[in-house]
Parts: C-alpha cells; structure tokens; sequence
C-alpha cells in the first residue's frame, strides 16, 4: 500500500473531511468540483461551497499516487486513515488564486500560501482510523458532539461565533447583541498552525469559559475549539466559516466588520457583500454586524449604525484585535473600554502567546 505522510494543514483538512465539518463535502477534491468551486462557487451537485478543498502530491508522488488503488495516510509517523484515489489533476494555481483570492500578489499571505502547493493533486473518498490529538484537543468537539449538545439544551436557534482572539469589548457587543435573537451562541475558536503571537488555546479557552460562566450565564453559551487551515481568504474564508458551522449545528452565523480579512485586500464590509449574494444557498443566516468600536462621546460600545461620532476619528477608540493583542503580549495596561478587567485578571496567569 502506498504511504503518504500529510502535513499539519493536510491532516487538519482530512480530518475535518471525515468528521462532516466540511458536509457535503466528504473527499479531497477532483478537478470538476475544484474548477467550478473556484468559478461558481459551486459543486458538480449543485451545492454551494466557497473553496476547494485539496489534497497536493510532490511531483515526485504523482506516478506512484496515479498507480495506487488505496493510499495509507500518515501523520506525525502514525497511520490516521485512507483515501481511495480516484484522479490526479494538475491545474493552473495562478489562475486559481487570482478567482480565489481576488489577487495574484505575491504578497498577500493568501495567495502566497496557495502558490506553495504542489500544482498537482488527488481526489478521493477518505476514511479515518484514529484522529490525531493536539495540546488543545480536549476543547475541541465533532459536529455530531455539538448538535446533541443544543439539542439536550432545547436550543433551537444557534448563532456561530468564529474568533481567534481573546475576546474585547466588541466581541461582547456583538454577541450580547445576537444572543436578543437567538436561544444559544457557539463560540468557535479557529486554532490554526501555532504562529508566535498568536494566543494560545488555553488563554482563548479560559477567557471565553469565564466570559460565558461569570457573565452570560443561564446556559446561553458554549465554547469549543476548531483546528483549522487559515487560507486567508478573506469573504471566501468567511463563508467557508459559515457552511462549517451550519454543519456544528448552527443556525445563524456572525460576519462582522473586517471578517477574514486579510491587510488592506478586501474592503471593512467585502464579507457581507459575499454572504449577502450567496444568502439563499448557504443553508444558515447570517448576522451581518457593524462595527464595533468604543465612542468617547456616548461612553459606550457603538457601531456606526447607531452612533453618529462612530466615523469621527476623535471621538472613538478602535477595538482591534492585533492591536489588543500587542498590549497583552507587552502585559501592558489595557483600558477598561477596550477589555474587560476580570477577563485580563483570569488570563493574567497563563501563556497568552505562542513564542
Ligand atoms: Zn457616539
């Protein structure tokens, strides 16, 4: 039996494959749903999906890949699985990325991490025999897992919450906003591969279980990890987000300003925009939020459809994720408005970032 060794993202794909995460979806794919995935956004059946999902082979691996009936995949040395190929196709990744992306340059992180791929790949139908365990698989839940959980808490209505942050006041807004209209909110923390400076799963884990705990209370919410690729997509990413958690169960999902986003690429709202045209397909709302940012004016948490200072530079404090996340890698002072104190205080103890 050939043997393939995946990489960590290629792992994180493949899993995600076999566990329903990326439903309809159920195998790397052929060139047929690849090509109109990236045109359509679409799948041969008709189904929508936002991005392909790929499995690339070494130029070394493509004869011996073409030849094989059943292909072991190993990760970390240990047999997780199978993939029964079915076609090895090449493509034009330029092209690819351009549509996927909205931009060939080299230096969008995107595309850059797009144009690394082997240009050929294989499609095929996967089977997992052990999932591989991360430090933070503990947080991590199956969609099977999460759908009985809203089930047994009667949640009928369950918005999606993609972060990759330790959450400020903005965050609260939107979900405390979101959490009027809906019985339940899932918190999903996209945990990509560990980049210094990034925050860790358990200071992501332990400031959304205290937020949840402490202040939102009665049950209303639930907080699970999501290993992942970050493709860097921007509006593709954040509908790909969407269809992910419609399959955890969700029947909402929050896109809000600068979802994905990636630089100065797409524009604060290019998320919306997507989401708006596809809304009828993806099979889950959406919550197309504004905002937030801090006014001095109001004292309060505003977006710009609710407070007329939100576009005048003087009057607001932006809440910025990478901004905040500067302040807490430095362990300095942060302001109350932009985080809230007990949250800095419970995570005060553990290793915010990754070094
Ligand atoms: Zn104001």
């Amino acid at each position: 039996l050939l043997v393939l060794e995946l990489n960590r993202n290629q792992y994180v794909d493949f899993e995600k494959l076999c566990i329903g995460a990326f439903k309809p979806v159920q195998g790397f794919m052929g060139e047929r749903d690849f090509q109109n995935v990236v045109d359509n956004f679409t799948l041969s059946s008709g189904e929508f999906f936002p991005y392909p999902i790929l499995l690339d082979v070494s130029d070394k691996n493509v004869a011996l890949v073409r030849a094989a009936s059943k292909i072991s995949l190993f990760f970390e040395s240990k047999l997780v699985g199978y993939l029964e190929p079915t076609e090895v196709f090449s493509t034009d990744l330029k092209d690819a990325a351009t549509k996927l992306y909205g931009s060939d340059d080299p230096k969008h992180p995107g595309v850059n991490q797009f144009l690394k791929l082997h240009r050929h790949f294989v499609a095929g139908k996967v089977t997992m025999v052990e999932r591989a365990l991360f430090d933070f698989s503990q947080y991590e839940h199956l969609p099977e897992e999460t759908i009985h959980f809203f089930q047994k808490k009667g949640w009928k209505s369950i918005a999606g919450f993609a972060t990759r942050n330790v959450p400020h006041r903005g965050h609260e807004y939107l979900q405390r906003n979101v959490l009027e209209h809906v019985d339940g909110l899932f918190v999903q923390a996209t945990i990509g591969e560990a980049r210094p400076g990034d925050y860790t799963p358990k200071a992501i884990s332990t400031a959304y279980n205290f937020l949840i705990d402490d202040f939102y209370g009665n049950n209303r919410a639930f907080f699970s990890c999501f290993s992942t690729v970050f493709r860097k997509a921007g509006p593709r990413e954040a509908l790909l987000q969407a269809i992910i958690r419609r399959n955890y169960g969700c029947t909402h999902f929050i896109i809000g300003r600068n979802h994905s986003g990636v630089g100065s690429y797409y524009t604060a709202y290019a998320a919306h925009e997507l989401g708006r045209r596809f809304q009828d397909r993806l099979g889950i709302s959406i919550f197309f939020m504004h905002g937030p940012v801090f006014c001095k004016v109001c004292n309060d948490v505003v977006t710009e459809k609710n407070c007329k200072h939100a576009n005048i530079e003087d009057c607001i404090q932006e809440l910025n994720g990478v901004d905040i996340r500067g302040l807490h890698a430095r362990r300095e002072e942060i302001d109350v408005n932009l985080v809230r104190p007990q949250i800095r205080s419970r995570i005060e103890g553990e290793r915010l970032l990754h070094e």
